[in-house]
């Protein structure tokens, strides 16, 4: 009868040691390793592939703490109509998209945090658009990106509007302005950024993604733009996919990531990844660059609330 009686108790005893030293040792990894890759897509955007539970195992072996989900929100054509171009999800699969980042939770339990937006378009005149998404469920942040640059005069006329990242449209680069294009792309992420719509801002420099750049020294361009961004005080990425890009390099260039970091500029890290395989790829190279560039934290975000962890 002692024995057993005292069993239970020695089990309790054991038991909550080793409850406390896991607790502690989880605490103590979240105050030093906690990282996340909020800039993620899934298959309804058309151009993604992966399960939920992919993705989420590989967020998992990477040693994420947080998964954040970003999917091309749906855009309308200005006559109200779908699709707006073959590379994002329709407005009526929002039920769907919603649904793909609870199966991701249910898989997720608690061996992982996954967060949940979209990665929105800024185009002319969307703002009412992108507010209305923001109501659509309680996303922990929106992105903006920009995507689309139009050029020519007439705004109106949609064969102007360029998806200019689009390996479709690689040609018309070739035949481009690249000065025109560049100012054209950062006036609109300077707008973009005025805008205070957004969590986050992505791929600050996507407009170079096949290699075309102008001569000189950029600041130029993104003077502006980290004005707009500081004002508002929106959170930039450091997106490693152009790393596997033409361009052969981060999103943004080491120039733009220094002026963000003197502007006081919150950052994370990012992989966009479209593949489950690519999700955190090239994290350490990243980290590496955003060190260099004077940053000490990246940013995780909850409901839009920030918090920091050491890089
Ligand atoms: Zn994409
Ligand atoms: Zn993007």
């Amino acid at each position: 009868m002692q024995a057993s009686s005292e069993t239970p108790q020695l089990k309790t005893a054991k038991n909550d040691t080793k409850h406390l030293a896991f607790t502690n040792s989880h605490l103590t990894f979240k105050q030093h390793h906690m990282s996340a890759d909020y800039h993620t897509h899934t298959p309804l955007c058309l151009h993604a592939e992966g399960t939920p539970q992919q993705y989420i195992d590989a967020a998992i072996a990477a040693g994420l703490t947080e998964y954040g989900i970003s999917d091309h929100a749906p855009v309308k054509k200005s006559d109200g109509t779908e699709p707006f171009d073959d590379w994002r999800m329709l407005t009526s699969q929002i039920p769907e998209y919603i649904q793909w980042i609870a199966d991701a939770k249910a898989h997720a339990a608690d061996k992982i945090t996954v967060r949940c937006g979209l990665e929105c378009d800024w185009l002319p005149g969307c703002e009412n658009w992108t507010e209305h998404l923001r109501t659509l469920h309680p996303w922990d942040y929106l992105i903006g990106s920009v995507h689309y640059i139009t050029t020519g005069s007439d705004s109106s006329d949609s064969s102007d509007t360029w998806d200019f990242d689009n390996p479709a449209w690689l040609g018309k680069w070739a035949e481009s302005d690249v000065e025109e294009a560049w100012s054209l792309y950062w006036q609109a992420y300077t707008d973009m950024a005025d805008s205070g719509l957004y969590d986050v801002l992505g791929h600050p420099d996507l407009i170079k993604k096949f290699g075309y750049k102008p001569e000189g020294d950029l600041t130029r361009y993104y003077e502006p733009a980290i004005d707009a961004i500081a004002t508002a005080g929106t959170i930039i990425e450091i997106n490693t996919a152009g790393l596997h890009k033409p361009c052969a390099e981060m999103y943004p260039d080491t120039a733009f990531l220094e002026l963000a970091r003197d502007a006081g500029i919150d950052l994370i890290i990012s992989s966009d990844a479209h593949h489950p395989s690519e999700v955190a790829r090239d994290r350490n190279t990243a980290i590496a660059t955003a060190k260099a560039a004077g940053y000490t934290h990246t940013t995780l975000i909850n409901q839009g609330k920030r918090s920091y962890a050491p890089l």
